[in-house]
């Protein structure tokens, strides 16, 4: 099977491959995150970099780069909230910056096409921003650079909705530690997952706008937006091989 993860590459074969620009380098960008008792801080990160492997070896020409562990701060609405024991993010000039540099690199190297794939919601405006800088940047010197931004859950139809939720989809917005990540990483990680210890919460509802300082009372005391308790490996297998096939029918 090819190794298509650029930090396992020796510099010669990485050289070989990249210098003549028409490969696509693919950046996973997460968040460390609480996502309930049940799971491990990072599905955020190992579900983006999972995609991106799978995409990068079905298609012609892709490198996965190292993933971007650290995300914009976590939100209550969307993330739990920020202030969660072991919930680690950094501010949302960190996260732009960060990613440009790490971009800029790799144009140095002669790459000139990326895809930036998130798996944490409340970086998405950042990697609009770096992306938008970096192109500006490169244009200002002559090279065409041209970046492709994504987030996983965009690509999941209506089809694969009504089987992961029979009972009824409450919304993306709150599909955070619930069934839709859960069951991706009891299919790619399962030994970071202990389901005995997963709480059933009810739906959350918010009021129609935010608070600074959060009010924990918001989120369940569990930490997710919705319940995993019906999460299964089979329901991620099915999310999954429609996002890969997705972004590469899109992208490749
Ligand atoms: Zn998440
Ligand atoms: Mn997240």
């Amino acid at each position: 099977m090819k190794d298509v993860k650029i930090e396992n590459m020796d510099w010669v074969s990485y050289k070989e491959i990249t210098e003549s620009g028409d490969c696509k380098i693919i950046l996973p960008v997460g968040a460390i995150e609480q996502h309930g008792p049940h799971m491990s801080l990072n599905p955020d990160v190992l579900i983006p970099s999972y995609i991106s492997e799978q995409v990068a070896k079905k298609g012609n020409k892709m490198l996965v780069a190292p993933a971007i562990s650290y995300g914009y701060k976590s939100q209550v609405k969307s993330g739990g909230g920020n202030f969660f024991p072991g919930t680690t993010c950094v501010s949302g000039s960190s996260l732009e910056q960060y990613v440009y540099d790490v971009l800029l690199a790799y144009v140095n190297h002669g790459n000139r096409e990326f895809i930036l794939v998130n798996g944490h919601f409340e970086n998405s405006v950042y990697l609009c921003e770096a992306a938008d800088k970096l192109v500006n940047h490169c244009e200002l010197r002559g090279m065409k650079v041209k970046v492709y931004l994504l987030s996983y859950w965009d690509f999941i139809s209506d089809d694969t909705i009504s089987k992961v939720f029979p009972d009824g989809f409450t919304g993306w917005a709150i599909e955070h530690g619930g069934v839709l990540e859960t069951s991706i990483m009891l299919k790619i990680h399962p030994e970071l997952v202990d389901m005995t210890k997963a709480v059933d919460v009810e739906p959350a509802t918010f009021p129609p706008y935010d608070v600074f300082p959060s009010d924990p009372s918001w989120i369940a005391p569990s930490g997710t937006l919705s319940s995993p308790v019906k999460a299964t490996a089979e329901k991620g297998k099915l999310i999954l091989d429609e996002c890969i096939e997705g972004i590469v029918k899109h992208l490749n």
